[in-house]
């Protein structure tokens, strides 16, 4: 039985996994008054909401917290007061049960939660806020095949989002807006090898934007010009790789849209589409204990004093003995 502790950024989740299965899974999120997340802030709600989550969790799976084996840690990547915030509780809660602590790549679990509904060995697709890679498991390594050169695919979102006076988050009401929009062939559609960047597209945006231009057209041409970038970045991968199957991971996964795409060049390739159900694609404590287990299970734990934060590690630092 593990538990398992999301804190990277704006979420705070727990999550209980016995043998891949998962028994409870309960987050709540920081949401800045105004503008991007300020992280001593994100930091102060995760303190403040940790040790309810921890109960809640528990309790929804009906366990005591006797029966805890180990305690899975999102430490990487991340922004350090948040990680931060997280290690402590994770740390005052191993000693006090006498487990230890299973250190787990936020990353790399977004892959591995993929397995949950069927994937074995995918090209994960990691459309979040912050972060936007094309991840995959090959010769040893948890490898990025491609990335963005800039802004995360949610951030490109949600700027664009708060330019057009939209609110916070952006990608849900960017969604809704497309559906009766018009294409605008004039985006810049910006890929290089596998890596993505969405910087000038959103300049153009914003220009036709403060142009009059209708934010329903924008918003249909956005999506349309955007997740394109993203499947062909991943299509590459996965002929690059010879891998037969796709994971979508992180908060844009979402969308309606994105996922169609998905499963459509999956469908033209004979490959296989992964969605995992919301609750798993957005930051969750589950995905954690998900892969605490597989990674606990290879005899991978370490003394709570003896771990740490790696705000920066990245998914290919990632030294891994467990596959
Ligand atoms: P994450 O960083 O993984 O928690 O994801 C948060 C990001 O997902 C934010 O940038 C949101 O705007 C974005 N997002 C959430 N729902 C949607 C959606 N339906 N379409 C596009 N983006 C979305
Ligand atoms: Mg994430």
């Amino acid at each position: 039985m593990i538990i398992g502790i999301e804190c990277t950024a704006h979420t705070f989740g727990v999550g209980i996994v016995d043998k891949g299965k998962i028994l409870a899974n309960v987050r709540d999120m920081y949401v800045p008054a105004s503008g991007g997340i300020v992280p001593m802030e994100s930091a102060k709600h995760h303190r403040e909401v940790s040790e309810r989550l921890w109960n809640e969790a528990l309790a929804k799976a009906g366990i005591d917290e006797k029966k805890i084996e180990a305690i899975a840690l999102s430490n990487a990547p991340g922004l350090s007061p948040c990680l931060i915030a997280g290690l402590h509780f994770a740390k005052e809660k191993a000693k006090k049960l006498g487990v230890q602590i299973v250190p787990v790549n936020h990353c790399i679990a977004h892959l591995e939660i993929g397995r949950s509904v069927g994937a074995t060995d995918p090209v994960l697709l990691y459309a979040s806020g912050a972060n936007t890679q094309i991840i995959a498991f090959a010769s040893g390594k948890y490898r990025i095949f491609g990335e963005t050169l800039d802004l995360g695919i949610g951030n490109f979102i949600d700027k664009f989002a708060r330019h057009a006076g939209m609110g916070f988050p952006g990608g849900p009401k960017i969604e809704a807006a497309a559906k009766t929009g018009k294409y605008i062939d004039d985006l810049p559609y910006s890929i290089k090898g596998m890596d993505v960047s969405f910087s000038g597209m959103q300049t153009k945006l914003q220009q036709l934007y403060d142009k009059g231009a209708k934010l329903e057209d924008l918003s249909y041409s956005l999506q349309e010009t955007a997740f394109p970038m993203l499947v062909e970045a991943a299509e590459r991968a996965m002929a690059h790789t010879g891998k037969k199957e796709l994971v979508l991971g992180g908060g844009v996964g979402c969308n309606a849209r994105l996922q169609e795409m998905c499963r459509i060049m999956c469908e033209e390739r004979e490959a296989k589409f992964f969605c995992p159900e919301r609750q798993y694609l957005i930051d969750n404590g589950g995905m954690i204990a998900y892969t605490g287990e597989i990674m606990f299970n290879s005899g991978i734990k370490m003394e709570a004093d003896k771990v740490d934060i790696a705000p920066r590690e990245r998914t290919d630092d990632v030294k891994v003995t467990w596959r």
